[in-house]
């Protein structure tokens, strides 16, 4: 078992160090420093929700808004026990970053409940998705803050979010609020395409990577942390290119299979058991063994502060595909710099899913049902852009890529703000 269930270090403190890095070799207006230092709200609910049981609990949920000169604020909410509101700070700055790179026009926010959903039961976790939703009130709203997945989090619970959402709006105005969350099922007003979009922006990242280093990737190897939504897809598109998973970490723990993981049938394994032990070939290794694989790409699409002081010193591999928000630490970051390890940054990386949400968010204010084909064809120019942005930055400013990304998305904010000045 991996040392993911307790926190001990600020995931706040990684994005305001890596800000201030970023901000200050280029000379950064430290007017808009300020601002941008800050969050803009934190919203904490206390809202109780009625078990099976009839007892009555109390649930916190979050909801910070960092920023939102680009556009409405846009992020998804997580169900886990490490969720407060130094995580959520860091998860919405973040979110300004990726869509200020990707040039949509969406601010950043993130939000979440406090609690393990596993201890709860499916009708547990629709009261407490729907009383949540009724605490956050306006405070979110499909031209003001969308909410999205994001761990433990899925499109069932947003058509929860949608119809508590819908069914607290005056009748009239119903139907012209189904953009109040993204990544619904398509069936709800979901858009095709958004179940896979931050694998296969991951993989299309990775594929860029793969021409600028003229490494084929017919003969890679990779390994994977987290086998849900993110690291799932990934691995799943990254078959098709002869690319090998050879190990994979969970909540239950590690396993690795030399001669290869069919990542298809990985899935529907998991979908059917919901654990990965049992499957054919797959031998338990621990943490340490795990994060020392030997292998081209490691995916981390888990949780943050992954890789540290502590496990960098540990990876073999030549590029670091962060599916994950956060998944590498400053301290970390300093040490795979020095290992010479290529990193494709989280706010690159992992931008799929907010391209993709807004094409929802778009088809939906024009009630249009777009096709899987122009989907991928967008995502993949739009994530593209982002990525050349970002590799132009870096050898501009002859930094890392972390850094590249910061300053690709600053510069734009400051642009922005610089046009715009202060109110009043
Ligand atoms: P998910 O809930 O679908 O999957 C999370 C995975 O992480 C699961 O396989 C879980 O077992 C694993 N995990 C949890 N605790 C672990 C532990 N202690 N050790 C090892 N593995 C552990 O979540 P997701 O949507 O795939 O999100 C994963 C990451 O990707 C998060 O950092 C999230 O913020 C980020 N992300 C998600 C999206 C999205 O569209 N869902 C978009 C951008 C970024």
């Amino acid at each position: 078992m991996n040392k993911m269930s307790q926190r001990t270090a600020s995931v706040y403190e990684n994005v305001v160090r890596q800000f201030n890095k970023a901000a200050d070799l280029i000379d950064f207006d430290p007017e808009i420093r300020k601002i941008l230092a800050k969050t803009t709200n934190e919203i904490i609910v206390n809202f109780p929700v009625k078990l099976d049981d009839g007892h009555i609990e109390i649930f916190t949920g979050y909801r910070v808004q960092h920023n939102s000169v680009l556009g409405p604020y846009k992020g998804g909410l997580r169900y886990h026990p490490l969720v407060d509101i130094d995580e959520v700070r860091a998860l919405a700055t973040w979110m300004t970053w990726k869509s200020a790179i990707v040039n949509i026009p969406f601010g950043g926010a993130k939000g979440g409940i406090k609690v393990d959903p596993s201890k709860y039961s499916t009708a547990e976790i629709q009261r407490m998705t729907r009383r949540f939703t009724f605490a956050l009130g306006c405070s979110i709203g499909p031209e003001y803050d969308i909410p999205a997945p994001d761990v433990n989090t899925n499109p069932q619970i947003m058509a929860w979010i949608l119809d508590t959402y819908l069914s607290t709006q005056p009748p009239h105005t119903r139907q012209a609020n189904v953009h109040i969350v993204t990544g619904k099922p398509v069936e709800s007003g979901g858009s095709i395409g958004r179940d896979k979009a931050t694998g296969q922006g991951v993989v299309f990242t990775i594929e860029e990577w793969a021409k600028d280093r003229k490494f084929d990737l017919k003969s890679a190897t990779y390994f994977v942390q987290g086998f849900g939504n993110v690291g799932s897809w990934a691995s799943i598109l990254l078959k098709p290119h002869g690319a090998r998973l050879i190990a994979v970490e969970d909540v239950c723990g590690a396993f690795h299979n030399p001669d290869g993981i069919d990542p298809d049938e990985l899935n529907e394994y998991f979908k059917q058991k919901r654990t990965l032990e049992g499957f054919p070939g797959l031998k338990r290794i621990d943490h340490e063994q795990f994060m020392a694989t030997k292998a081209d790409i490691f995916i981390p699409a888990a949780l943050e502060n992954q890789i540290t002081a502590e496990t960098a010193p540990l990876l073999n591999v030549k590029v670091i595909a962060e599916g994950a928000n956060g998944p590498t630490d400053p301290d970390g970051d300093e040490i795979i710099q020095k290992k010479r390890i290529d990193v494709i940054p989280d706010i690159i990386c992992n931008a799929g899913g907010v391209i993709v949400s807004y094409f929802e968010w778009l088809q939906n204010k024009r009630s249009e049902f777009w096709d899987l084909e122009e989907v991928d064809r967008k995502l993949r120019r739009i994530i593209i852009g982002g990525y050349e942005r970002v590799r132009e930055a870096a050898q501009k400013h002859k930094t890392d890529w972390r850094t590249a990304a910061y300053i690709v998305a600053l510069t734009r904010l400051e642009k922005v703000y610089k046009e715009r000045g202060i109110f009043p």
